[in-house]
């Protein structure tokens, strides 16, 4: 009788519950499973554009940064350069805890420093602030991403003088905050002399080879971001 073969169900050991085959741990059976076990879909959402600008580009009217820039539109979402320069790529560069004293007692934040750049010509740097690190480094990415702009890359050193864009065009010198970082053409192959942090910015930049030499306090990276992104836009400056 399939009456009798039911009621012997029920008599299992307790805490085994939940369909077979569900690949969790062991031993947690008993309360119910729960449905949401995935937490990475939310990678890389569609972009929706809602600017007339970011309609342009999706439509693919616009097709490249330097028709943006030439025109002098403003560019308000990270869509179009996501979209423009798909090869971007992000990097923490700094992170940090800033904690201050309020009425209501101690308030903690997070801040990050986030850098986006192509290796090849374009890099913007943006801030971000938040209760959440995670969402510190979000706004922060964000915003380097409507910071990209151009990077002139050329061979200026006398030692190599190709016509490859490996180094800067000239010397350059960019100041921010109390930081004055200058960088020099360097033939091929020499490398980026200069600090990790530096280093990593001018190879986000797209630069290969350069001296660089760097003044003040250099662990500030906010100043020290501020005369890298000065010191590239001089780049433009000349020749
Ligand atoms: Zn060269």
């Amino acid at each position: 009788m399939s009456q009798g073969s039911q009621q012997q169900r029920p008599g299992g050991p307790p805490g085994r519950g939940g369909p077979p085959g569900r690949g969790g741990p062991p031993g947690r059976g008993g309360r119910p499973q729960r449905p949401r076990r995935e937490r990475k879909p939310r990678e890389e959402p569609v972009w929706i554009p809602l600017t007339n600008l970011g309609k342009r580009v999706a439509a693919a009217e616009i097709t490249s940064m330097e028709e943006i820039l030439e025109n002098g539109l403003r560019i308000q979402e990270a869509g179009i350069i996501k979209k423009l320069l798909p090869d971007l790529k992000t990097e923490v560069i700094d992170a940090g805890i800033v904690q201050k004293m309020t009425p209501n007692g101690q308030s903690t934040r997070f801040k990050a420093l986030v850098a986006a750049g192509n290796e090849n010509g374009w890099l913007g740097i943006g801030r971000g602030k938040s209760k959440q690190m995670r969402v510190a480094i979000e706004k922060a990415t964000t915003a380097a991403y409507l910071n990209v702009s151009p990077v002139k890359l050329g061979c200026g050193s006398w030692e190599c003088r190709c016509d490859q864009k490996h180094s800067v065009p000239f010397k350059v010198r960019g100041r921010g905050g109390s930081v004055t970082i200058e960088i020099l053409p360097a033939p091929r192959g020499l490398g980026l002399v200069a600090g990790g942090k530096i280093r990593n910015l001018l190879r986000l930049a797209g630069l290969k080879d350069a001296w660089t030499t760097a003044k003040g306090s250099t662990s500030t990276m906010n100043s020290t971001s501020k005369a890298l992104l000065n010191c590239l836009s001089q780049t433009f400056s000349h020749g």
